[in-house]
């Protein structure tokens, strides 16, 4: 456990932390200086801005946030880290927001029926699916901070960048949430194996085997198409790349390696060898995944 530079350990009670955030001017005293220049400010400015007339009050709510939220520098009080992520939890709009966006169209095209594809977001999900055959292309929680300063094009499209950098982080064992450590397993089905509704109705169902993920360190767990592990994989990109398809440009959802079963076939279970074909304009890539969900070879195909 880190420690503090007098060697105290340099934690609070998660509780107790959680509990500084129980009286509102404390949160309007990070929001503040969120908004002023260097996240700093002298004690009569940060008074002023959180409008406390009252300065034996403000000046003891302000010193239950010294030390681990806010630490002062000089004649300032200067935004710490922890004070940051506290505003970050608050602005990425999952604590007090839920909006949805009925379904629009975006690029690409239906793999079962020619369709064009919709995106809709509905209580912090984002899905892509085929509004014909009702095929969900690709699903995933996204936080609604998202939507703000973007059209809703530019909304889609930092939904497909943000779910690839957590699938990509997450796959290779780094939690995205907490950076924790990822447990990374394999599963024969998402659906047998969640004990609630959250994966009845899941993109990749159909799959003969899926990424099982858990972080040991906080709530996260997630399971995901294996072809995720090809998006993070230099010997793929590459060769894929130099082939016409440029897997960062192109969204999830126009990926066949990572959407459709037929690409995914299981060679072995003990231990686990999966072969994923990801396709290029008239070839393919054959590349295998070892017990660790590692490429171990890829085979390329004109
Ligand atoms: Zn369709
Ligand atoms: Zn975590």
């Amino acid at each position: 456990m880190p420690e503090g530079p007098d060697g105290s350990a340099a934690t609070l009670d998660p509780k107790e932390a959680f509990q500084l955030f129980s009286h509102e001017l404390r949160l309007d005293i990070l929001l503040a200086l969120r908004e002023s220049p260097d996240y700093s400010l002298g004690f009569a400015e940060l008074r002023r801005a959180v409008d406390e007339r009252d300065s034996g009050k403000f000046t003891y709510h302000l010193g239950k946030l010294r030390g681990q939220f806010v630490k002062r520098v000089g004649d300032r009080y200067a935004l710490q880290y922890a004070g940051h992520r506290v505003i970050d939890a608050v602005r990425s709009g999952v604590f007090h927001e839920s909006p949805s966006v009925d379904p629009v169209a975006v690029e690409g095209v239906c793999p079962r029926c020619g369709t064009t594809p919709t995106f809709a977001y509905e209580e912090h999900l984002a899905t892509v699916a085929c509004p014909s055959c009702e095929t969900k292309l690709v699903e995933y929680p996204f936080d609604p901070g998202g939507f703000r300063d973007r059209s809703l094009g530019e909304a889609v499209t930092a939904f497909d960048r943000r779910t690839k950098y957590k699938w990509r982080s997450a796959s290779g064992g780094v939690c995205f949430v907490c950076a924790g450590r990822v447990d990374v397993e394999y599963a024969d089905s998402a659906a047998d194996l969640d004990h609630l509704d959250r994966y009845d109705d899941y993109f990749a169902e159909d799959h003969p085997a899926v990424l099982e993920l858990g972080c040991r360190n906080c709530s996260f767990y997630s399971y995901l198409p294996v072809g995720v592990r090809l998006l993070d994989a230099a010997p793929v990109v590459g060769r894929l790349a130099e082939r016409g398809v440029d897997v960062d440009a192109r969204p999830l959802w126009e990926l066949p390696f990572v959407t459709e079963a037929a690409r995914v076939t299981v060679r072995e279970r003990e231990p686990w060898s999966v072969l994923v074909e990801a396709l290029t304009p008239g070839g393919r890539l054959d590349v295998l995944l070892d017990d660790d969900a590692t490429v171990e070879s890829v085979t390329t195909h004109p």
